[in-house]
Order: structure tokens, then sequence, then C-alpha cells
């Protein structure tokens, strides 16, 4: 159970992103089209606002704070060392940062950055 010193952390909705057109242009075409169109149509029917306006009422409350961080490089970023770069995603499922030698669940390392970043942003004054 949350306690009042607690803060969830979310990412800003980046649904503008998100949903960009997957069928791109005549000369490159987009792949899994109709598989990101059923996507982008579920993000934009409920997806990330209703889970936030949730965390928004249980944060009332319990007293916890939301705080929201922009998700920029989270994913490209390696958790332990902080060295920033496309090439550490080995995968779309593993970071692996080859100089450090971190290798991990490529969402895991990202929610961790978020976090980060989000403790980073709530000590700041509002
Ligand atoms: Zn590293």
């Amino acid at each position: 159970m949350p306690c009042a010193k607690d803060a969830v952390v979310l990412e800003k909705p980046q649904t503008r992103n998100m949903t960009a057109s997957a069928k791109g242009t005549a000369e490159a075409p987009g792949r899994n089209v109709k598989r990101k169109a059923g996507l982008n149509r579920a993000i934009l029917a409920k997806g990330r606002h209703g889970f936030k306006r949730a965390c928004e009422n249980a944060a009332r409350r319990t007293g916890t704070r939301i705080v929201q961080v922009d998700p920029a490089y989270t994913s490209q970023t390696c958790h332990p060392c902080g060295h920033v770069a496309a090439q550490n995603r080995e995968s779309r499922s593993v970071f692996r940062r080859v100089a450090c030698g971190h290798r991990a669940n490529a969402d895991v390392n990202a929610a961790r950055n978020t976090l980060t970043r989000g403790w980073t942003n709530s000590l700041l004054p509002e």
C-alpha cells in the first residue's frame, strides 16, 4: 500500500508519435500496417489516459505523488552507466551495452531509467 511520501512515475504521453501512420510512403512502404493501425486505435481509444486517471484517483486517496517524465532516450540509455546510443539496443527486447557489459531486458532497463528520471524530477521544486 503506498504511503504519503510515495511517488508513481509515468511517462508523459507521446501519443502523437506513437500513433504516427504506419503506412509509410510509396518509396518506403510501412510494415505490419494493419497491426500497427489496430494498436493506434487501441491507444487512442482509452489506453494511457484511462491508466493515468486510475493512478491519479488512487494517488489522491493515498497521498501519493504522480511524477510524469519525458521518456526520450530511456530505451537507449544504459541504466548503470548512463551511456546513450541507439546501438545499445541489441534487439527489440534486449538491451546490451558493449563497453560496460550491461545486458538486460530492454523494457526493464528503460523502466529503471524512467524511475530514476522521476526520482530526480520529484526532488526539484514544483
Ligand atoms: Zn553501461
